[in-house]
């Protein structure tokens, strides 16, 4: 029945290709045999089905060239002999840039390459399409013909199909049994390179945050009623989107109306649409239709070098999932309820601190984000909670599956997927090593934090939830410089009532022992949210409504605070904390609130604290200069170096591509830290830092130098600075360091680092 020539003349059959293809491939799976035999009749039935004389399995290589696993058609011998360098020949373009090749006259294409070997001579006519899965082209599935045969659309659409197949197959091992060489051993194992955002190894399992559906039935047994499962979906994508449209402020944290409409922009286009129908009506399920149309939209995306696209193809991907989920019968906000593994890695797009404090912090070891800065508040919160956090993890997403085993390295700032026994072996003595430093720390946890010349640091951890409170004792801090709020706020569903909050309050100062803690008052906006409290969409929430400007504004909410502040710290210091104040007059005004609570629980007879100390956070450059005026409004001041670096370079922290282009250990920030020391010592004025610079041993050298007493930071940070503050020389370094500023040096950061290692400083 088959017409070898190649001419267009079909199987005699009113069965759709697609279909009968799938068939063979699924009874294929089903016989026994070893992997390469399979191959071989997996590439004769396409050849009998699609009627054309060659059909060839290329799989591609790490270092990109590809390989030929299996022909038939052409010569035998040349099957795993035959080599093609990356991008080589009209195969290789298909496989390099995930497209589809169609050629009546292949060898007058400028790219053709001829392989004598394989004896492709007399065929002129090739249809090549990419064998990929999850964007990563793993390599490439051919047809060949005699004639000059112009495949038609058909043909096009059907062999793409048939390539998403071979390729869930070969991913789940069933067909080529891989090979430590092959990119689809990628998909079993490999490194994933990003940076760390929260010191740590974790070893463990991945819970996707939005967890992605892996389709696996591929062939639809009733391809009528899949039809209409199809469109019944689409309904609902539809109804869903528009009604999260219509209640765009209730919807999930960085649920942006902008992406909402570019969702509904995709979900209404007719283009998807057929595309999807024409799937189902060659034989895929819905379910397949929705990841077939994918690939081929997210390959043509990404042959588009602009961002621009980049971003839509996340948005088209984003898309797909949530119609998959609709398919599946699940909801579309991810899986917090799901039963996470002891030792969940969480891996996500993208997350805020809120989201990350949704889940049980008793089961999480690690957290991996394609976005995120080492600067950016979930970074903060994953420091808090003691997980390693990995940021700039491209691609993750679509390379893991909920429950795989990964590592996350943050010390390295790479994620292994699915490690191999000895990888994890490696880690497994790793972990053990960085324990052993812990003891080294822990040793270090009654020894004053003095540099060799006599200099006493003080040293305390930035806290935020009770669970970190141990950790003050723990790690012989000297109390807690900075004391977030905001994180009982997000734990919470709805806004604390006065009571709840002094509750916590004065459980955390009964933990602290004694210790002073510093409260800092909410500092929400930004990238911080509260489900419960209704905020309006701003175009730049990092310089809008938040901190003290929201606690101003919302008199009620900042007074509940003062007065839990005030009944938790009765008898006792009370240090109070204002963040984001860009004008000396908020002090004034955050002080007036204070005492008119201050005053309330004294005429009532209530107990108030023993002292008030009132504190304001330097994190707006404006500050820089009113500081005279601050200063005698103030009893102590604290550097908010996250938020002063993002506003002084103007480089959003949250956005890795602009966060670390700046040095803070450059002439501007060190020309303003030393302004602030030298202001503050004028003024007799405490002056601490609490952003993530305090925490890193270099860093903390200079600040030192800079002539900083004390420094806040995360809880495990304090053993790694006091092990440099011991080796340290204070008044050398504050000398070289001087020097190197006067002299206006370049490269400041490599300098000082070669101070250090000169210095035998631990850094
Ligand atoms: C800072 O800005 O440096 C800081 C300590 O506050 P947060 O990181 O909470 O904004
Ligand atoms: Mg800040």
């Amino acid at each position: 029945m088959h017409n070898k020539r190649g001419d267009d003349k079909r199987v005699i059959s009113s069965e759709p290709t697609l279909r009968i293809i799938m068939r063979g491939l699924r009874d294929i799976m089903s016989e026994s045999g070893d992997a390469q035999s399979r191959l071989n009749k997996i590439v004769h039935q396409i050849a009998g089905v699609m009627v054309t004389e060659v059909c060839s399995i290329y799989l591609k290589r790490k270092d990109g060239s590809l390989e030929l696993f299996a022909t038939q058609g052409l010569n035998p011998d040349s099957v795993h002999k035959t080599r093609m360098k990356r991008g080589e020949g009209l195969v290789g373009r298909a496989a390099e840039f995930n497209i589809t090749v169609n050629e009546s006259e292949a060898s007058q294409h400028p790219a053709f390459s001829y392989r004598p070997e394989t004896g492709e001579a007399p065929y002129h006519s090739l249809l090549a399409v990419p064998i990929q899965r999850s964007g990563q082209s793993l390599g490439v599935l051919v047809v060949q013909n005699h004639a000059a045969r112009v495949y038609s659309e058909e043909d096009v659409e059907v062999l793409e199909s048939t390539a998403m197949v071979v390729a869930e197959n070969l991913v789940s091992g069933l067909v080529a049994g891989g090979g430590p060489d092959l990119e689809i051993s990628d998909s079993l194992s490999g490194v994933v390179k990003g940076e760390s955002i929260s010191d740590g190894i974790a070893l463990g399992h991945v819970v996707l945050h939005e967890p992605r559906i892996v389709v696996h039935k591929l062939m639809a047994d009733d391809p009528v009623a899949e039809l209409e499962r199809l469109e019944t979906a689409i309904t609902e994508l539809r109804r869903s989107l528009d009604e999260l449209l219509a209640h765009d402020h209730l919807s999930g944290a960085g649920e942006h109306r902008d992406v909402l409409d570019a969702y509904r922009m995709f979900a209404h286009d007719s283009g998807w649409e057929r595309r999807l129908r024409e799937a189902v009506q060659g034989g895929l399920t819905a379910d397949a239709a929705v990841e077939r149309v994918l690939n081929v939209t997210r390959s043509r995306m990404l042959r588009q070098g602009d961002p621009f696209w980049h971003e839509r193809q996340r948005d088209f991907d984003d898309l797909s999932d949530r119609l998959l989920r609709t398919l599946a019968g699940r909801g579309i906000d991810g899986g917090r309820s799901e039963e996470l593994p002891p030792d969940t890695i969480l891996v996500a797009r993208t997350m805020g601190p809120a989201e990350l404090l949704d889940y049980d912090r008793h089961k999480l070891r690690g957290l991996v984000i394609e976005d995120g800065s080492g600067q950016s508040h979930v970074a903060v919160v994953a420091k808090a909670l003691g997980i390693a956090g990995v940021g700039q993890a491209i691609g993750i997403v679509d390379r893991v599956s909920s429950g795989d085993a990964v590592i996350v390295d943050a010390e390295a700032g790479q994620v292994h997927l699915r490690p191999s026994q000895d990888v994890v072996a490696a880690y497994s003595d790793k972990v053990r090593f960085r324990a052993r430093r812990q003891k080294r720390y822990g040793a270090l946890r009654d020894q004053p934090a003095r540099t060799k010349d006599g200099q006493d640091i003080a040293l305390h951890i930035n806290a935020g939830l009770l669970v970190d409170m141990p950790h003050l004792q723990e790690s012989g801090a000297d109390g807690v410089g900075l004391f977030r709020t905001e994180l009982l706020f997000m734990l919470s569903q709805t806004f604390p009532r006065p009571k709840q909050q002094r509750n916590a309050y004065r459980a955390v100062l009964k933990q602290a022992q004694g210790k002073p803690v510093v409260f800092r008052a909410l500092d929400i906006g930004g990238d911080k949210a509260l489900p419960y409290i209704r905020q309006v969409k701003e175009d730049n929430p990092a310089i809008g409504w938040r901190g003290i400007r929201m606690s101003l504004d919302r008199e009620g909410m900042f007074r509940s605070q003062a007065r839990a502040f005030l009944q938790a710290a009765s008898g006792d210091d009370l240090y109070v904390m204002i963040p984001m104040v860009s004008d000396v007059s908020e002090i004034d005004r955050a002080r007036e609130f204070l005492e008119k609570e201050h005053d309330f629980l004294t005429r009532h007879g209530l107990g108030t604290p023993k002292s008030v100390h009132i504190g304001a956070m330097i994190e707006v450059p404006s500050l820089l200069f009113a500081l005279d005026e601050l200063l005698e409004k103030v009893e102590f001041v604290s550097i908010g170096s996250n938020d002063l670096m993002q506003f002084l370079f103007a480089a959003d922290r949250t956005n890795a591509r602009v966060a670390s282009r700046y040095d803070s250990l450059s002439m501007v920030p060190l020309r303003v830290l030393k302004t602030l020391v030298d202001a503050t010592n004028k003024h007799k004025v405490p002056l601490t830092l609490c952003g993530e610079m305090a925490g890193r041993p270099l860093e903390a050298m200079v600040l030192i130098a800079l002539g900083f007493r004390s420094l806040s930071m995360a809880p495990a940070s304090v053993g790694p600075i006091k092990e440099m503050i011991i080796s340290l020389d204070a008044a050398d370094a504050a000398q070289e360091i001087n020097t190197m500023m006067s002299q206006g040096r370049t490269n400041l950061r490599q300098a000082i680092t070669d101070y250090a290692k000169a210095m035998g400083v631990v850094i």
